[in-house]
C-alpha cells in the first residue's frame, strides 16, 4: 500500500469507486481507494439496481443523466459489463396533485433536453401489461431509464480504475484521521498510515463514525429497506422486450423486471432504523431479517397494481441498510469547517447517482468548484441543528415519505422547532405559519382570524394567497416587521480587513465609517459564490451579512481564504444577533418614536448604518432592505429581542405595525428585481449576467477577476430578464423552460405572484438577443405553455423612490 497520496478515499461502493475511477481517468496520479472488506461490501451489493432520470431537483437530474452515460460506456472502456438494460420507466399519478408533481417534472427534465413524455392510462397499460391502471389519472414515462447490476457496476468501474493507475486497498480498515501541522492529512489504517492532500469519505454506512474521526457529527442514519424477488412469471418469461421500471408513488411501492420475474419494493409506513447508535465496524454483505408484518400493506398494494404478484410466490426477500439524510438526499462536497476533506455519503440512492457524483465531485476537487451547482446535496446545507437526535426523529418522517408529492411550499412538521427567535411565541400568538430556514423557525405568513394554522402544499395558489397579498399591501401602505434573525453574520476585523474583504468581494468595499455595499462573492471562475452585504464600521471593523442558509457555505469560504498572517480576524455573530427588518412608508416614524436619535432622511440616508438605541437597547441599524420600501435592517443583541420588538410594536400602534412573513418578502423581493442566493445567483453565473454588474470593479484585484474579465471579452452568453406571466393559478416556480416561437431558449432560475404589482412574475436566463424589453416569449409551467413577456425590471418603484425617500 502506497504511503503517500493526493486523495485517500475511504469506502468501496458504489460511490467511493465511481470516485476513484473518474479521478485517475481525469489524470490524478496517486488516488488511493482504502475498503475495510470486499469491495460493494456494505450497502452496494444488495441493491436493487434502478436507474433513473427523475428526481425532484433540477441539478440532481443532470447526475442522474451522467450516471446512465457512464454505465452505458463502461462494458466498451473496460471490457466489463456493469449489467446495463435500458427499460424505460413510467411513474403514475392517481390524483391531480401528482399530476402537478409530474408536470413539474415534465417541465423541468425538458428544460434539460429530456425524453420525457406523459402517457394517458390506456398507454400505461400498453407499457406494461402486468399493471391494472384502475384508477390512475396518467404518469410520466422516460424511455431511456433502466437498470444495472450494482455490484458488476462497481467492478466495472474499479477495472477501470486501476487501469488508470488507482490504488484499491481491500481489507484495509481506516481507524483514525489525523491533520498535520502541514495541512497534510494522516490517514491511519490497520495496514498502515498514508498521507495525503485530499481526504474522501465515501464510507457509506459508517460514515458517521468516520466523520467523528475529524470532529464532525453528520446526519446520517441507516434504514431497513425491503424488495422481493417472486418466482418465475410466464407472463414475463414470454415478453421479447423487458419491462419498464414503474413507480406507483402513491402506493409507495415500485416494481421492475429481474430476470424471468418481477422484483417489488416499497417504502413501508414505519421504516425501521437499523444500529441506531452506529453500524458495527465488522458488519459486511450481510442480509437483514425481512419485517414481514411491517411491509404487508406494501405487498398487498402491489398486488392490487401488479395482481400478478397475487398469484406468484416469494423466492427471495432482501433487506438490507440503506443510509439516511434527514431529507433523504446525500451529503456531498466540502466538509465545514475543514480543508480538503469532502464528503460522499448519506446515500439512499447511490446505485443511481454513483456514476454521476463520481464524475461532478471528482470535478470539483480537481477545480475547486462544482461543474453544476450541487447545493441540493452539499452537506453544509445542514447546520449543527441537524444533529443525531433531529436526524433520527426526521428519518421516521422521510423514510415512509420518500414517494409522497414533492410540493414547493411544503414544510413538514417532523423535528421541529429547533432554532427559535426569542419573539417565537408572540409570532405564534399573532397566528404565524411558520417554515424551518436553515433550522430557524420562520413564519412564512400570519393566517387571519379563525383560519387553518396550516398551508396546505399545492403546486398552485395556497390557501395563504390572500393573505399573503394583504402583507404585502399591508407593507407597501403602512409598515411592518419581518424576523430575519437567521441571517449569517459575520464580524471581520483587524489591520488587514479592508484589503482582505476587497479580495473576497468584486465590489469596492466602503470606504466611509457606516456605509453599506452589496458586496457579491465570486469563485475563481467568476461565477456567484456568495450573496453578500457589508457594513463599514471603521477602517478596521466590517459587519457582514449572507443568506441564512448559506450560513456554512459561505463562512467556510471566508475560513479556507483567511489570511495566514493573523491580520484578519473573523467572528461568527449569528447566534448572537438578531435581526428584525422594519419597512413599509411608516417605518421612519416608527422608528423616530422608538428610537433615541435622528433618523431623518439627511441624518441617516439610504444604504447608511447607525448605533441607535431602540428603547433600551443599542442596535446596529442598517437602512437597506429587501423588499423595496423605505426600510431598515435592526440588528441586535439576541437576549434583547423582545425589548426591541416592543418597543417598535409599541411605537407602531400608532401606524398599524404587523407582522409580515416570508412569503410576503418573496413576492416583494421579485417585484423589486432583487437576487435571491442559489436562484439566480449559483455557479452558473456571474453578474455580469445580472443587473448587478454595477457591483463588478475591474480596477482591483479580486477572486474571480479572471474569470469575469474572459466572459466580458467573450460577450455574456446568457442575461437575465424578468418577465411577467399570464399564469393562471400557477405561478412560475423555477426550471421552467422559457421558449421563443416554440423552441427552448432558457429557464426561470425564480417566479411567484407579486401582490404589490398585481402580476406573475418570473425571472430568467435566456440569451440577450431576447432580453429587450417587450419580447415575447412562452414560460412552461406544469407542463403548460403560457405567455411571458420580458419587462424592464424592477417592476415595483422603479426609480427606487420608496426605499430612498
Ligand atoms: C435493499 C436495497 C435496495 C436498494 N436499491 C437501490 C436502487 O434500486 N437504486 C439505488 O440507486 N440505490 C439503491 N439502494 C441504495 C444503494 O445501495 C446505496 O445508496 C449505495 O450502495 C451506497 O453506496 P456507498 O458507496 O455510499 O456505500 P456502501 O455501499 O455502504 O459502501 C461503503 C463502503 O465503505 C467501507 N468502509 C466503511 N468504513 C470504512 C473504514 N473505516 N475503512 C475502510 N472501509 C470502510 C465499507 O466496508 C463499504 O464497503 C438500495 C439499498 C438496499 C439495501
Amino acid at each position: 500500500m502506497k504511503t503517500n497520496a493526493r486523495v485517500a478515499i475511504i469506502g468501496g461502493g458504489a460511490i467511493g469507486v465511481s470516485l476513484a475511477y473518474h479521478l485517475a481517468k481525469y489524470g490524478w496520479e496517486d488516488v488511493v481507494l482504502i475498503e475495510k472488506h470486499e469491495l460493494t461490501s456494505g450497502s452496494t451489493w444488495m441493491a436493487a439496481g434502478n436507474c433513473s432520470y427523475y428526481h425532484p431537483s433540477y441539478y440532481c437530474t443532470q447526475v442522474n443523466m451522467k450516471s446512465i452515460e457512464t454505465f452505458k460506456q463502461l462494458e466498451e472502456e473496460t471490457g466489463q459489463s456493469p449489467g446495463w438494460h435500458t427499460t424505460g420507466s413510467i411513474r403514475t399519478a392517481d390524483n391531480p396533485d401528482r399530476l402537478d408533481e409530474l408536470g413539474y417534472y415534465y417541465s423541468m427534465n425538458r428544460c434539460l433536453g429530456l425524453d420525457v413524455n406523459f402517457v394517458s392510462p390506456e398507454e400505461i397499460g400498453k407499457l406494461h401489461p402486468l399493471l391494472d391502471t384502475n384508477g390512475l389519472l396518467g404518469g410520466l414515462y422516460w424511455p431511456d431509464d433502466g437498470d444495472v447490476d450494482p455490484a458488476s457496476m462497481t467492478q466495472a468501474m474499479a477495472k477501470g480504475a486501476r487501469n488508470y493507475g488507482a490504488e484499491l486497498n481491500l481489507h484495509t480498515q481506516v481507524t483514525a484521521i489525523e491533520q498535520e501541522a502541514s495541512g497534510e492529512w494522516l490517514v491511519k489504517t490497520d495496514k498502515g498510515d498514508i498521507t495525503c492532500e485530499f481526504v474522501v469519505n465515501a464510507a457509506g454506512l459508517w460514515a458517521p463514525e468516520v466523520s467523528k474521526m475529524v470532529g464532525l457529527e453528520i446526519p446520517s442514519i441507516a434504514i431497513a429497506h425491503t424488495h422481493i424477488l417472486y418466482e418465475t412469471i410466464n407472463a414475463v418469461v414470454e415478453r421479447d422486450t423487458m419491462l419498464p421500471l414503474v413507480r406507483d408513488p402513491d402506493r409507495s411501492i415500485y416494481l421492475r423486471q429481474e430476470m424471468d420475474s418481477l422484483i417489488l419494493g416499497m417504502y413501508e409506513a414505519h421504516g425501521q432504523q437499523w444500529k441506531k447508535n452506529g453500524v458495527p465496524w465488522d458488519y459486511a454483505q450481510e442480509e437483514l431479517n425481512p419485517d414481514i408484518d411491517n411491509i404487508a400493506d406494501c405487498i398487498e398494494a402491489g398486488i392490487e397494481r401488479f395482481p400478478v404478484l397475487g398469484e406468484t410466490g416469494f423466492k427471495h426477500v432482501t433487506a438490507g441498510p440503506i443510509t439516511y439524510t434527514p431529507n433523504g438526499d446525500p451529503l456531498v462536497g466540502p466538509a465545514y469547517p475543514l480543508r480538503n476533506f469532502f464528503q460522499a455519503c448519506g446515500y439512499s440512492f447511490g446505485i443511481t447517482q454513483a456514476g454521476g457524483i463520481g464524475h461532478y465531485l471528482a470535478g470539483w476537487i480537481m477545480n475547486g468548484e462544482p461543474e453544476i451547482d450541487l447545493w441540493h446535496v452539499d452537506s453544509r446545507r445542514f447546520g449543527s441543528y441537524a444533529n443525531w437526535a433531529y436526524n433520527h426523529e426526521k428519518i421516521a418522517d422521510t423514510y415512509p415519505r420518500l414517494y409522497s408529492i414533492f410540493f414547493p411550499n411544503e414544510f413538514r412538521d417532523a423535528a421541529r422547532p429547533n432554532r427559535t427567535s426569542p419573539i417565537y411565541e408572540k409570532q405564534k400568538a399573532a397566528n404565524a405559519v411558520f417554515g424551518d430556514y436553515f433550522g430557524w423557525e420562520c413564519p412564512n405568513y400570519f393566517a387571519p382570524e379563525g383560519a387553518d394554522l396550516y398551508e396546505q402544499p399545492s403546486w398552485r395558489r395556497s390557501n395563504a394567497f390572500e393573505q399573503v397579498g394583504r402583507e404585502c399591501t399591508h407593507m407597501m401602505n403602512q409598515a411592518g416587521i419581518i424576523d430575519l434573525t437567521r441571517f449569517a453574520k459575520t464580524w471581520i476585523s483587524g489591520p488587514g480587513a479592508r484589503d482582505w474583504l476587497n479580495r473576497m468581494t468584486c465590489q469596492n468595499v466602503p470606504e466611509k465609517d457606516g456605509q453599506i455595499a452589496l458586496c457579491p462573492m465570486l469563485d475563481y471562475n467568476g461565477n456567484f459564490k456568495s450573496d453578500m452585504t457589508i457594513t463599514r464600521i471603521d477602517a478596521d471593523n466590517y459587519f457582514c451579512v449572507t443568506a441564512s442558509v448559506g450560513k456554512r457555505h459561505d463562512q467556510h469560504w471566508m475560513l479556507l481564504n483567511l489570511s495566514e498572517d493573523g491580520s484578519v480576524q473573523f467572528e461568527d455573530l449569528t447566534y448572537r444577533m438578531g435581526c428584525l427588518v422594519l419597512a413599509g412608508p411608516q417605518s421612519r416614524a416608527v422608528l423616530e418614536k422608538a428610537v433615541y436619535g435622528d433618523v431623518s432622511n439627511a441624518a441617516f440616508p439610504f444604504s447608511s448604518c447607525r448605533e441607535l438605541y431602540v428603547g433600551r437597547t443599542k442596535c446596529r441599524v442598517n437602512r437597506m432592505n429587501y423588499v423595496g420600501e423605505l426600510g431598515y435592517e435592526i440588528f441586535h443583541p439576541i437576549e434583547q429581542q423582545i425589548a426591541v420588538y416592543e418597543a417598535l410594536m409599541a411605537a407602531g400602534q400608532e401606524f398599524d405595525l404587523q407582522m409580515v412573513g416570508m412569503h410576503a418578502m418573496d413576492s416583494m423581493r421579485l417585484e423589486k428585481g432583487y437576487l435571491a442566493w442559489k436562484s439566480e445567483m449559483n455557479v452558473h453565473h456571474t453578474p455580469l449576467e445580472t443587473p448587478i454588474a454595477w457591483t463588478v470593479k475591474l480596477d482591483k484585484d479580486f477572486i474571480g477577476k479572471d474569470g469575469i474579465l474572459k466572459q466580458k471579452e467573450a460577450g455574456v452568453p446568457l442575461q437575465l430578464v424578468g418577465m411577467v406571466v399570464e399564469a393562471k393559478d400557477s405561478d412560475p416556480w423555477g426550471y421552467n423552460p422559457i421558449l421563443k416561437d416554440g423552441e427552448r431558449i432558457g429557464m426561470t432560475s425564480s417566479g411567484g405572484y407579486g401582490h404589490r404589482v398585481g402580476k406573475s412574475i418570473a425571472m430568467g436566463y435566456i440569451p440577450p438577443e431576447h432580453a429587450a424589453p417587450g419580447t415575447v416569449l412562452d414560460v412552461e409551467i406544469l407542463g403548460r405553455l403560457r405567455s411571458a413577456q420580458v419587462v424592464s425590471m424592477p417592476l415595483y418603484d422603479p426609480d427606487n423612490e420608496k426605499m430612498k425617500s
